[in-house]
């Protein structure tokens, strides 16, 4: 009989919950070791206490809870540095007085690390010493997915993302749903073509919730004139291997795009309206190949939008409202791209009525870092959206939108909650509705 003393893969997670608590115990250190280098390190020796981040961070903001602010929750990350590779850690270790952590801290810091951090960044903005709270909280997951300590439905669906091989399903549903779109909006979408310059990647929430996004995206691609496809065996943008800590799937989901792209010779891989999906793809995909991609763009689809705009090959009907623009974390604070979408929505005739936090001080949807994906925290979601809705409707515009598909999960289900009369709408979606695609469009 096999015995499995961690995670190999999502799919161990029954076993590994079964296992005796000190071997579990050993197994987040372990995952928190892989980490620990010179730059945890100086992270984790910096902190002056200062307290700024709690004022950065939606969660402790909503809540007033001093457990959600931001360095607090790296505690057993810290502790766990100390007591392994800390300035005197080794006199203590030498003279078997190194204290260990137990199961039940860990336990009690998996709501902390999983259900009060989107990894959005914005603590990692105002702390004065340059911590980086959000990669350290995002590295501590590592630790605690190796101990089985994360939420119940973000394991399921990581387990989904792993087994079936995206959270959406296998690859059979996803060709019956394409055929299922095709039919529904009398459209061809090009899928597992041998040859292609560019691979497109979707997103399963937008399948599910907004097909009319792929809708949208395949109109644009084929007004561009560009030779694309999707891949049933690489369709995948979302990455639940960053989001709950499964390091090995990360490099799966990741590498999967990028060796398909290789296979059938595209040059660029385009990302959907995601924001994780970006960070995994476009920031750590280096990690997974030993250097930079240097033969293929991991591009987002507000670069394709913005770009094609400014050089005229786009074109689009001037709407005329004013609007508001929620900036996703993951693609504009951590992500740089803050112009794009500015580009885009004043090419539509928008006049922009900014938040009062925009660009990358824009407060978090609430849904983000999979805790859109983890049920219990959804009294936390309500807090954080309450605090953004309020700066939305402080603008009076018209139009709400946004580029991020998990954003406009959140938005959408907390709307329907609160019966707020504000829909979130979709960056490339209004482009693909008000694009010019031929004169008689144009005088429209
Ligand atoms: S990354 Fe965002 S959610 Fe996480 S602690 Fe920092 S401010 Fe809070
Ligand atoms: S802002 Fe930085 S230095 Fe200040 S308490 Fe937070 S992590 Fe520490």
């Amino acid at each position: 009989m096999t015995v499995i003393t961690k995670p190999q893969s999502a799919r161990d997670f029954d076993q590994q919950r079964d296992l005796p608590d000190a071997v579990r115990t050993a197994n987040a250190m372990e995952g928190f070791l892989v980490e620990f280098g010179p730059r945890t390190a100086t992270y984790l020796n910096s902190c002056v206490r200062c307290g700024l981040c709690a004022e950065a961070c939606h969660f402790y903001l909503t809540t007033g809870d001093a457990k959600y602010t931001p360095i607090h929750k790296l505690k057993p990350f810290e502790d766990a540095y100390h007591r392994t590779q800390g300035a005197f850690s080794w006199l203590a270790k030498m003279a078997g007085m190194a204290p260990r952590l137990s199961l039940s801290e860990l336990q009690d810091w998996e709501e902390l690390i999983y259900d009060s951090c989107t990894l959005c960044g914005r603590c990692t903005l105002a702390c004065p010493m340059g911590i980086d709270i959000a990669e350290l909280v995002k590295e501590a997951r590592h630790g605690m997915f190796r101990a089985g300590l994360l939420p119940d439905r973000l394991a399921q669906i990581t387990i989904n993302a792993e087994v079936k091989h995206s959270p959406f399903g296998e690859p059979d549903e996803f060709i019956e749903t394409i055929h299922a779109i095709e039919k529904e909006f009398s459209i061809t979408l090009p899928l597992d073509k041998p040859k292609a310059d560019l691979l497109m990647t979707l997103a399963p929430g937008d399948l599910e919730e907004h097909p009319q996004a792929t809708v949208g995206i395949a109109r644009i691609l084929d007004h561009l004139g560009i030779d694309w496809t999707f891949s049933s065996l690489a369709f995948e943008a979302t990455n639940f291997g960053y989001l709950s800590g499964d390091l090995e799937l990360q490099g799966e989901l990741t590498c999967r795009l990028i060796d398909k792209a290789r296979e059938i010779g595209a040059t660029t891989v385009l990302l959907p309206e995601c924001g994780h999906a970006w960070g995994a793809a476009r920031w750590e995909a280096a990690r997974w190949y030993g250097g930079p991609i240097d033969d293929i763009r991991i591009m987002h689809t507000i670069e394709l939008l913005a770009e094609n705009i400014q050089s005229g090959k786009i074109r689009v009907k001037q709407i005329g409202d004013t609007a508001t623009f929620h900036d996703p974390c993951q693609q504009i604070r951590r992500g740089g791209l803050e112009e794009a979408p500015r580009v885009v929505l004043k090419a539509l005739g928008l006049e922009l009525r900014e938040l009062e936090h925009h660009k990358e001080t824009s407060f978090c949807c609430g849904g983000g870092g999979g805790v859109l994906a983890n049920t219990r925290a959804a009294p936390l979601r309500k807090l954080a959206f309450e605090l953004k809705q309020k700066e939305i409707d402080a603008t009076g515009a018209e139009h709400f939108v946004t580029s991020c598909g998990q954003c406009r999960l959140q938005f959408d289900r907390e709307t329907k909650a609160s019966g707020w009369d504000k829909q979130v709408e979709s960056l490339l979606e209004l482009v693909a509705e008000n694009m010019i695609v031929n004169q008689k469009s144009e005088k429209e």
